[in-house]
């Protein structure tokens, strides 16, 4: 059962509002003053050239990894693009010269306005060629065209992978 809890009578001073409201414009007339000569208690970045540290789990933008020749290490199977679960990576396959490696990727694309960043794309594929661990935040864009990343720049991020063909780390 609630508690019952009384009410004070409504006198003059409680219905003119002008304590409470001497009270409500003390506080945030202290909060004010503190913020303004001090930096106590302030918790607004001045993004973007002050920004909160990411956790170390964070993901970050895409990138594609390299063999040791700098050629790209995807070989086109589309088995990330099967797996996206937001259909946002646009990949068209070409004939590798490399008689080793039957295909590369001519375009490779990630929509980042579809993406949800889960990771599926970088678990589903065989060649270890797409990661997410760039730390990178995704910049945003004012088109649809804008959130496009092709693979020049998804290259540009991308190192020198440690895995063995196949998916293997050594
Ligand atoms: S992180 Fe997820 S949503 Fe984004 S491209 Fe990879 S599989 Fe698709
Ligand atoms: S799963 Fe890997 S190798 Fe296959 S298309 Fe995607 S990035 Fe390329």
């Amino acid at each position: 059962m609630g508690k019952l809890v009384n009410r004070p009578e409504p006198d003059l001073t409680i219905q003119s509002y002008l304590p409470e409201t001497w009270n409500g414009m003390k506080r945030v007339s202290r909060h004010f003053f503190v913020n303004l000569f001090t930096k106590k208690g302030y918790v607004t970045k001045q993004y973007p050239e002050e920004r909160f540290p990411y956790a170390p789990r964070y993901r970050g933008m895409h990138r594609l990894m390299r063999r040791e020749d700098g050629s790209v290490r995807c070989v086109a199977c589309f088995l990330c693009a099967t797996a996206c679960p937001a259909d946002c990576i646009h990949i068209e396959a070409g004939e590798s010269d490399n008689r080793d490696v039957e295909k590369y990727p001519v375009v490779f694309e990630v929509d980042h306005s579809k993406c949800i960043f889960c990771g599926f794309c970088e678990e589903a594929c065989p060649s270890d060629a797409i990661r997410l661990d760039s730390g990178e935040h995704r910049v945003p864009a004012y088109t649809r065209e804008g959130e496009l990343t092709g693979k020049v720049d998804l290259l540009s991020r991308g190192a020198l992978s440690v895995s063995r063909q196949g998916g293997r780390f050594k």
